[in-house]
This record gives C-alpha cells, sequence and structure tokens, in this order.
C-alpha cells in the first residue's frame, strides 16, 4: 500500500496567488501546510503594499473579464468579514483619444458579459470629474462595480482565515526535492500536490524551467499630498482611472484612507532581482509622473510626493498566467505569471488551482500552460 504523505497540499509562497490557493484548498478539507519566506504580502513580494485595482475591462481578454468579474464576488465577501475593508467601490475610468482595438474588445466583450460599463463622452467627464483635465481624450469607458482592493491587508486577512480554518502557515524558504517533496529550511516534507507560487522568485526557484520565461521589471509607485481641505481627490469623488490616451500608459487611484494620491507609469523598468534590490525612486521616474500629474490634474501641479515604492512585475512572456504541471517533476505545479495586473484575480486564480490539484478539473488552460510561455518578451494582455 503506498504510503501516506504528510500533507494533502503544500503550497509555496503567500502572496495573494497562494494564499487564495491554499484557502480554496483548506475549504475543500484538504490538510495544507502555507509556507513563505517572510510572510503575506511583505514588503518585496508582488502583492505587498497599499492598493491594487480591480477592472474587467481587458479588451478582446474575455478570459480576465471574466475572471475578475468572478473573483469581486469573492473579493466583497471577505471585505464584508473583515473590520477594515478590503475593497473599496469607487468605480474605473479608463479614457482613450480614440476607439483603438483595445477600447472596442472591451465594449463587446462587455457587452456579451451583461456588464453594466459606461461609455461617456468627453463633455460627460469632464463634467462629472472637473479634477481631471480631459482636452485631448475622446471617450472613457466607466465601470461603477469595480474599484480598489487593498492590497496587503487582503493577503494577510486570507491567510489568517486560513489558519482559523485549520490550515497551517509556516515561515520557512522552500527549494524542490523531488516528486511530491520539498525541502523546507533544509528539512523534508511530502505532499500528494505542491504548488509553486512564488511570484517574481520563479526563475530562481526553476531556473532551467523559467530561467528565461519570467520577466522580473522595476516598477515604480507614486503617492502625492492633496491640498489642505480639499476633498476632490478622495475616493468618494473620483474613480480609479487609467489613461489610455496613445503612448504610454499612466493609472492612479484617488487618495484612500488619507494615504495620498496613487499615480504609476505603466511601463516595464529594467530586469530586477527581487531579492537584493534598493527599493529607492529613481529620480527620473519622480519628474516624469510629476510632468503627468501636472497636465492631467491640474489642481495637484507641484504638489509633493508623500511617498512611493519600488514594486516588480513577474511578467510572462505575452501577460497571462502561468498554471501548470512542472515538466518532469510528479506532484509539482507552477502557479505565476501575474505580469502586473494579477491581483485583482487571486480569488478565481485559487479557485482554478486548487480544482487542478484536487483533480476535479484535468485540462490546463491553453493560455496558462508552461508551453505557451516564450523567451521573448512581447505584451499582450493589459
Ligand atoms: C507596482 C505594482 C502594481 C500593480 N498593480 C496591480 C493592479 O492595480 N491590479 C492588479 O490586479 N494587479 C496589479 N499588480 C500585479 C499583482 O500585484 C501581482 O500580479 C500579484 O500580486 C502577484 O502575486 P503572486 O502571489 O504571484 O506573487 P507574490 O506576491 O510575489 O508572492 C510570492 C511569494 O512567494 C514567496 N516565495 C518565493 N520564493 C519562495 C521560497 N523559495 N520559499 C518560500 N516562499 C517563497 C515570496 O516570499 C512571496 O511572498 C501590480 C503589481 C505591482 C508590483
Amino acid at each position: 500500500m503506498a504510503q501516506r504523505r504528510s500533507w494533502d497540499a503544500i503550497v509555496v509562497g503567500a502572496g495573494v496567488f497562494g494564499a487564495w490557493t491554499a484557502w480554496r484548498l483548506r475549504k475543500a478539507r484538504k490538510r495544507v501546510l502555507l509556507v513563505d519566506l517572510a510572510g503575506p504580502a511583505h514588503a518585496r513580494a508582488s502583492s505587498g503594499g497599499e492598493s491594487r485595482m480591480t477592472r474587467a475591462v481587458y479588451g478582446a481578454d474575455a478570459i480576465y473579464t471574466r475572471m475578475a468579474t468572478a473573483s469581486l464576488v469573492d473579493w466583497r465577501a471577505l471585505s464584508r468579514r473583515t473590520s477594515l475593508p478590503i475593497f473599496h467601490e469607487t468605480g474605473v475610468l479608463f479614457f482613450f483619444n480614440n476607439m483603438v482595438p483595445y477600447a472596442q474588445g472591451s465594449i463587446e466583450a462587455h457587452r456579451a458579459a451583461g456588464l453594466p460599463t459606461q461609455q461617456l463622452d468627453r463633455a460627460e467627464m469632464q463634467r462629472r470629474w472637473p479634477q481631471i483635465n480631459f482636452a485631448d481624450a475622446e471617450f472613457g469607458l466607466f465601470e461603477p462595480r469595480f474599484g480598489v482592493l487593498m492590497a496587503r491587508r487582503s493577503v494577510q486577512e486570507v491567510v489568517a482565515e486560513f489558519v482559523r480554518d485549520g490550515g497551517e502557515y509556516r515561515i520557512a524558504r522552500a527549494a524542490p526535492a523531488g516528486a511530491h517533496a520539498v525541502s523546507l529550511n533544509g528539512l523534508g516534507e511530502t505532499a500528494d500536490a505542491i504548488v509553486y507560487a512564488c511570484g517574481p522568485w520563479l526563475p530562481r526557484v526553476f531556473p532551467e524551467v523559467l530561467g528565461d520565461r519570467i520577466f522580473v521589471t522595476r516598477q515604480e509607485i507614486l503617492f502625492f499630498a492633496t491640498p489642505p481641505g480639499d476633498t476632490s481627490y478622495e475616493a468618494s469623488r473620483l474613480p480609479g482611472w487609467a489613461d489610455y490616451n496613445g503612448g504610454d500608459l499612466f493609472y492612479g487611484m484617488p487618495q484612500l484612507e488619507s494615504r495620498g494620491f496613487k499615480v504609476a507609469h505603466d511601463k516595464h523598468g529594467a530586469h530586477i532581482d527581487p531579492d537584493t534590490e534598493e527599493r529607492v525612486l529613481s529620480a527620473e521616474g519622480l519628474a516624469t509622473v510629476k510632468a503627468y500629474v501636472a497636465r492631467r490634474f491640474p489642481g495637484l501641479a507641484g504638489m509633493p510626493l508623500v511617498e512611493s515604492r519600488v514594486c516588480q512585475y513577474e511578467n510572462s512572456s505575452n501577460g497571462d498566467f502561468l498554471m501548470d504541471r512542472h515538466p518532469t517533476l510528479e506532484g509539482v505545479w507552477l502557479l505565476g505569471g501575474g505580469s502586473g495586473h494579477g491581483f485583482k484575480h487571486g480569488p478565481e486564480v485559487g479557485r482554478m488551482m486548487a480544482e487542478l490539484v484536487m483533480g476535479r478539473q484535468s485540462a490546463i488552460e491553453p493560455r496558462f500552460s508552461l508551453a505557451s510561455k516564450a523567451a521573448v518578451q512581447n505584451r499582450s494582455v493589459l
């Protein structure tokens, strides 16, 4: 008779992907160990930091429209169970200077999905949100039911619920140790399934398989002060937004929980090592974003930077996620490739991964397969 392994599943990585996977498996009454080398959504993890946008605008990539919509149900439910909010329903506005294929694809995908997305012309946007200078924008897509997730807090809550539900969580560095086996700080453990949800560390954990298929890029996030006594930039008066006006993409969020007005330049930066990178904002990044803010949000021109973060994207070649079996190690799964847009999908990623692990689903989603991941960066999912 085959020997019973210590765990039904071990999940390595307590970022948003690993945390929700462990949570789902425990809900199915599996014996689950969740391990992280530094803690849920820690300062260097891709799931760290204050906030993340959730939206269903994804061009013609309707798979992500579906996943974001399904995930929002779980985020809302989690937010209702916690004392501090996980989800702020600010609405999300994408604006464009012409009917690019991304906008057209989004309109069609949302119509097919029956989403209440509104198409607004420039005059209507300017009337609703006078804080934004829409001079060169033609129209926007407004998603009233989406908004902003509190990132670190939400991952910590998912892990806390997992533990309250009987899951075990440990801090340790994991290293693959063969089929169904992992070494945790040098001590061996076995499980029917081991899921490596190691975010930007995946290429380091599996250099032969992923060394040239996950591209870790430097990304900067800036928070600006808002004018004293002025509520125009609060979440009650401004949505999450993304400026798709040709050229580079900028996005941001209203002031939430008194943190400052968040703005980011969504351009892939230099390739970095998540362990050794100094997390200091560049002078060039500050100048670029300040100039952008002055133009697009004239009321914030000259307002000082109050905080910044340097994070990283763990990009797959085109931006699609990775959710597949290890090519040679039996019982080992690879999960990652969040590519700068993965956070919102955590609950649904966790559900899909758990179904695969439990054998309730055997087919790998083709877009998430290892075989679909190329060794050349060519971003297409936004
Ligand atoms: C600046 C920035 C802005 C973003 N904005 C958005 C947004 O607005 N909306 C959105 O949906 N998404 C956004 N994203 C993307 C999203 O945050 C990521 O795709 C997502 O958080 C990735 O989660 P993860 O669990 O795969 O990785 P991580 O959060 O990095 O988790 C991986 C975990 O694995 C652990 N680990 C690694 N190796 C080991 C090991 N050997 N042993 C033990 N533990 C290990 C790490 O410690 C880490 O905690 C953004 C990302 C960044 C960086």
